[in-house]
């Protein structure tokens, strides 16, 4: 199992900015991390394999150039995968690419706002609970 720092600054979408967060442990899958956001307070879970891709740099050693030439390619869109605004993500069944421009997370579920390429503006659910 992959351990995260302690403390990390991440994407907070509430502040849509990156924050100061502690971690506060792992989702039971451990698929997710739950860190408290010092920004807004609310606890944020990030999934962890998006984690390692956008390359998690703890706080003291970080550049702000290098946070932000960071590429992530598209993630494959799955409704029981949790995204963050800014993503980019590729929908099979559109076979397109798009970003997330919103979301509206409840409890970790919710939905995101996706500006695709070529079928424009669509409405994805995610973070649905895995069977
Ligand atoms: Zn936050």
């Amino acid at each position: 199992m992959r351990k995260f720092p302690k403390v990390v600054e991440l994407y907070c979408h509430e502040r849509t900015s990156k924050q100061q967060m502690t971690r506060k442990g792992y989702s039971d899958d451990h698929a997710m991390v739950l860190f408290q956001c010092h920004g807004c307070g609310l606890i944020h879970a990030f999934p962890v394999a998006t984690m390692i891709c956008d390359g998690i740099v703890p706080p003291p050693k970080i550049k702000k150039t290098e946070v932000a030439i960071v590429a992530v390619a598209p993630l494959e869109y799955s409704p029981s995968d949790v995204y963050q605004v800014g993503q980019s993500i590729h929908h099979a069944a559109f076979d397109d690419i798009g970003k997330i421009i919103s979301e509206n997370t409840l409890h970790g579920h919710g939905k995101i706002v996706v500006a695709f390429e070529k079928s424009g503006k669509k409405i994805l659910i995610h973070g649905l609970p895995r069977r």
